[in-house]
């Protein structure tokens, strides 16, 4: 059988058989800055399913992120990328959810994790990153999830293996308070950050590079990568499971119910206060 042309550079790949991507179903959580270039890249790798869920409706204050276009303004943000998704790569079937994972859409996400190989974490919230890497845990999925700094210069990509990798939890939260620990370069933003579409994009890059590697068996999984734009750098830290770890250690699993989850919300803006 011979490959479609669309596909051609990607068909010599000496590291993997990106083909194989045919038979992924990838979510993405969250469509902006980072979510929505995630699933452009994915898109023209031929990826088999996207799901992406994300509540929030397009503004003009979102164009200076990738992808989106000023006539999509007032649509829902999942449905102005899956109209340009289809339009980048018909092959790949994009399944949108306009929907809060922790609110309306909780339902639709387990679901849909459930039957996902992978998760890309690309929101703007520490308490939404707790919750879904408790679920990831809780589920047995490999979440990848990127952030980038308050000031949008810099940026993370952390990489959870559930039973393998430290989890969100083992090392943003102290162990003993329950609070978030401040580690450098891996603030989280919030709407009022800055968003710079150069970050971004090195960041959303990098979380689908790695999520690559982990669906098709080639490269090193690394645990943490931090990037500075300011200085051009990018620092690998290989982070070790906390034993103690509330969501992943042996002992005290929790279960992020939706009670749970109110008290990560304060945790959330805890940790805002403290950047
Ligand atoms: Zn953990």
């Amino acid at each position: 059988m011979t490959t479609p042309a669309r596909y051609s550079r990607l068909a010599i790949f000496p590291h993997a058989d990106l083909e194989k991507l045919r038979e992924k179903r990838i979510l993405i959580v969250g469509a902006g800055g980072l979510g929505a270039v995630c699933a452009d890249i994915l898109t023209r790798l031929g990826a088999g399913k996207i799901v992406i869920f994300d509540y929030d409706t397009l503004e003009m204050e979102n164009l200076n992120r990738m992808i989106y276009k000023t006539e999509q303004v007032g649509m829902k943000k999942v449905e102005a990328l899956k109209e340009y998704l289809n339009h980048v790569n018909p092959d790949v079937e994009i399944i949108p959810y306009p929907l809060d994972i922790t609110g309306d859409g909780h339902e639709a996400f387990i679901k849909e994790l459930e039957k996902s190989d992978i998760v890309l974490g690309c929101v703007d919230s520490f308490g939404v990153r707790m919750f879904i890497n408790a679920k990831c845990v809780e589920l047995k999925k490999t979440y990848v999830d990127g952030g980038t700094s308050l000031d949008g210069i810099r940026g993370s990509v952390h990489t959870i293996i559930p039973g393998k990798t430290a989890c969100y939890r083992c090392h943003v939260v102290s162990q003993k308070t329950d609070y978030p620990v401040k580690t450098e370069g891996h603030e989280t933003g919030t709407c009022h950050a800055v968003s710079l579409p150069t970050t971004m994009g090195i960041i959303a890059a990098l979380e689908c590079q790695e999520a690559l590697k982990i669906l098709l068996g080639f490269g090193n999984t690394v645990p943490y990568i931090i990037y500075d734009g300011l200085n051009g750098t990018m620092n690998v830290v290989n982070w070790k499971r906390n034993p103690r770890c509330q969501v992943c250690g042996k002992k005290g699993k929790e279960r992020m119910d939706k009670r749970k989850f109110e008290e990560l919300e304060n945790i959330d803006e805890l940790f805002e206060k403290l950047m």
